[in-house]
């Protein structure tokens, strides 16, 4: 099937009035799914290049080459558990911008399993995904299960939320599940804290997860293929100086880049702000830095500016999948019965597919019936916007004019606070 960049008309891609600084860049959200995977000559994987970096925040724009092509950062990764981005097809994600996708070892560890996807040529021919793939290990899931979990210095127990059935997680399991995967970047195994947890208890799944780091840096080489990227995690929820510790300790390890787990928890958005601000920067310069599990267009913004490369969220599919639609003029919940005979388009200054020729009237119609047509268009309406709010930032850090640029999105958010009758007064 044709992607929808292929079959979309001159007008559909006519850019509309916005922020004349902020506008897509059709050329590079509407790229061709063709243009994905590496080339002869690409440099090796992991190596990751700074392209530019702005003088007055901590923001870097950077290119990190992996065995399926590179991957241009500041970048947001579509999250598709367990092996789809739900209701999208492949040429669809890239076509509105995606260059990487997640994927999660332990969803795809149960099902299909991990030597059956191994036998059909690993989470790339499984997804159809040409591109880079990244894996989660799905320690933050297993985490998660609380009272289905026992967890000892070595791994965790836990009871699968599939079928009940016991199963075990360790740093060597984790790694040979992600080597029968084959993504191009694994996370290793590490314990995520609830975000309500006492001190003691983060600083307990912070050492832990320390423990397992230096075990899965020593046994990496022998386990992943030499393509495959391996990143850390560090932990120690909104305690700074826990996060700095464990970041030292890290930092000196064999990894090809560093994440920061267990933000985004439940925690006060302000002091996960606050901890993005002081601990992204002090992650090691050259290699790639990634923030688990984030996040909100200010969450994003805020990271940017922190010095952060890499983030991952579901909120524009299960957003869009809750009838929640986030645009350039804030969120709207597409339910609202005002939209029944609203015949603009979703977001008139937004160039994606959707917004180029159906009406919220249609996809409120659409969500009414519950067709799947309507999740379809709806992620990838949310997932467009996620892509140019990052694109916006990668491309103004790369022109030198990030100040004025990052400014400008605070002040598109700033009014999404404070609606003059935009779609999100509700
Ligand atoms: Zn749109």
């Amino acid at each position: 099937m044709a992607c929808l960049a292929a079959v979309a008309t001159p007008s559909d891609l006519e850019l509309r009035p916005g922020p004349a600084d902020l506008r897509p860049n059709p050329a590079e959200g509407l790229a061709c799914f063709a243009d994905l995977g590496p080339r002869p000559g690409d440099p090796a994987p992991g190596t990751f290049e700074i392209v530019a970096e702005d003088p007055s925040s901590h923001a870097r724009s950077g290119r990190l080459w992996t065995a399926h092509g590179p991957v241009e950062t500041p970048c947001f990764m579509p999250v598709g558990t367990y092996g789809a981005v739900k209701g999208v097809l492949p040429e669809e994600l890239r076509a509105v911008g995606s260059q990487i996708i997640l994927a999660n070892a332990y969803h795809l560890t149960h099902r299909p399993g991990a030597e059956r996807v191994r036998s059909i040529g690993g989470v790339h021919g499984l997804m159809h995904w040409p591109g880079p793939i990244l894996t989660d290990s799905g320690g933050y899931q297993v985490f998660s299960l609380r009272s289905l979990q026992k967890i000892d210095d070595t791994g965790v127990n836990y009871q699968t939320h599939f079928d009940g059935s016991a199963a075990r997680m360790t740093p060597r399991s984790v790694l040979e599940v992600e080597a029968a995967l084959g993504p191009d970047i694994c996370m290793i195994l590490d314990h995520c804290p609830p975000g309500d947890g006492a001190r003691e208890l983060v600083r307990e799944a912070m050492d832990r997860t320390t423990r397992w780091a230096r075990e899965a840096a020593a046994i990496r080489r022998e386990i992943l293929a030499d393509h495959q990227l391996c990143f850390a995690i560090v932990q120690g929820g909104t305690d700074i100086e826990l996060r700095l510790e464990q970041l030292e300790s890290l930092a000196a390890l064999d990894f090809d880049g560093f994440a920061l787990g267990g933000l985004s928890v439940g925690e006060p958005i302000p002091l996960m702000h606050a901890t993005l601000a002081a601990v992204a920067h002090r992650m090691p310069k050259t290699k790639p830095r990634y923030v688990m599990g984030i996040g909100t267009p200010a969450d994003l913004l805020a990271a940017i500016r922190a010095g952060v490369d890499m983030f991952d969220c579901v909120i524009p599919s299960r957003h869009a999948r809750n009838g929640q639609l986030i645009s350039w003029l804030g969120r709207f919940n597409i339910r609202n019965g005002r939209f029944r005979t609203d015949d603009d388009p979703v977001d008139p200054s937004c160039a994606c597919p959707v917004c180029g020729r159906f009406s919220r009237a249609y996809l409120r119609h659409l969500h009414a019936h519950n067709d799947a047509l309507y999740v379809r268009l709806a992620t990838i309406h949310n997932l467009y916007f996620f892509h140019q709010w990052v694109a916006a930032q990668r491309r103004a850090i790369r022109a030198g004019n990030y100040a004025a640029v990052a400014a400008a999105l605070a002040r598109v958010l700033e009014d999404q606070t404070h609606p003059h009758g935009s779609p999100n007064s509700e």
